[in-house]
């Protein structure tokens, strides 16, 4: 990569081809030679950019959006980000359905980025009239000229990282890279990657990354879909209530299970350690690397990706705000106790 003596068409240009950055710091304790890949770095500042815009354009090619027309999609906010944003540019409206767990400032950006934002309660089943998905389909049914993005059973969200990220981690690393490490929530991003690798090396293992509260291991392991897995978490983007048709279980070698906590305090570690201001899921893909090295899953020739998946400037009202991490109970440790005045 590099934008040295290069101009641009429009910002849809710089999507892709993100940097691959070598951790130092957080990660010297632990066995082999650890890469993150920065997300952050498209313009939408998250892995979303691909999926948006290679959706779009597939669209595009099989003539199901003609201008004006509308995308329809349900996000936790980072897909409804790079919608709004490749749809301004290709001039389509944007109308989202968002959970009420995302952050009011990704909300806001949405609104900010021209699309038309209804916002659905986080904790009701998937099935349930009121939930995300039920709104963006009934939103999709009533509008016409519209398509819905679907992004957890649309095999696109796959092909668009199959297509992309596969193949710059693996020339990124010179086809060195041993492990994956990917937050998975609608699984594309890990499944593409995979997909894409392990046609070029079936040796490299893919470690998932989910969260307590979430059904996926338990499903990877069990094929069963085990409703008792289910409660509410505070992580955004990671894990599901459901079975994404869009995660190719069988590509993915194992499941890592991270809290809210451990999540969000590296989160915070990161940015003080390596100078990385990123969001709440890269916290927990180094977290489930913390867990991994504790069962000495790597040896020191080990090349680890671990994928960045957006920015820190996402989470200002929650991981990075002092006052929600108290709330949350997640600061305990650091609580300056009060002092008596010293007297002379
Ligand atoms: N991290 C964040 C912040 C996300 O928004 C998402 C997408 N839901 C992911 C990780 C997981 O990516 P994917 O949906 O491709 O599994």
């Amino acid at each position: 990569m590099g934008h040295k003596n290069k101009v641009y068409n429009n910002v849809l240009d710089l999507i892709g081809n993100t940097p691959l950055i070598k951790l130092n710091k957080i990660t010297a304790p632990f066995s082999g030679k650890y890469f993150a890949k920065l997300e952050a770095s498209n313009p939408g500042h998250s892995s979303k950019d691909r999926i948006a815009l290679y959706i779009i354009d597939q669209a595009e090619k099989q003539g199901l959006l003609k201008p004006g027309d509308t995308i329809v999609e349900t996000t936790s906010g980072n897909t409804g980000f790079s919608l709004a944003m490749v749809s301004i540019v290709k001039g389509y409206k944007c109308i989202l359905a968002v959970s009420s767990k995302s952050s009011p400032d990704k909300i806001d950006m949405l609104r900010t980025m021209g699309a038309e934002v209804h916002i659905c309660p986080a904790h009701v089943a998937a099935d349930d009239p009121k939930s995300y998905y039920e709104v963006a389909k009934r939103l999709h049914e009533e509008t016409p000229g519209s398509i819905y993005i679907n992004q957890y059973f649309n095999d696109l969200n796959v092909d668009a990282h199959y297509h992309s990220t596969g193949p710059e981690i693996w020339n990124q690393t010179e086809g060195k890279i041993t492990h994956l490490v990917a937050c998975s929530g609608t699984g594309g991003t890990i499944s593409g990657t995979a997909k894409y690798l392990k046609e070029q090396n079936p040796d490299i293992k893919i470690l998932g990354v989910d969260a307590y509260g979430s059904v996926l291991k338990k499903y990877h392991e069990t094929r069963e879909f085990d409703k008792a897995e289910i409660y509410p978490y505070r992580i955004e983007g990671l894990g599901k209530n459901l079975i994404p048709t869009a995660t190719e279980f069988d590509l993915i070698d194992e499941f890592i299970k991270v809290t809210d906590e451990e999540s969000a305090l590296t989160a915070r570690e990161i940015a003080k350690t390596e100078g990385l201001f990123v969001g709440y899921t890269s916290g927990a893909a180094i977290q489930a690397i913390k867990q991994l090295n504790d069962d000495n899953t790597f040896d020191e020739n080990d090349v680890i990706v671990v994928i960045f998946p957006d920015h820190g400037s996402r989470y200002m009202s929650k991981i990075y705000s002092d006052k929600w991490m108290n709330d949350q109970g997640f600061l305990d440790s650091f609580k300056v106790e009060e002092k008596e005045d010293v007297k002379i």
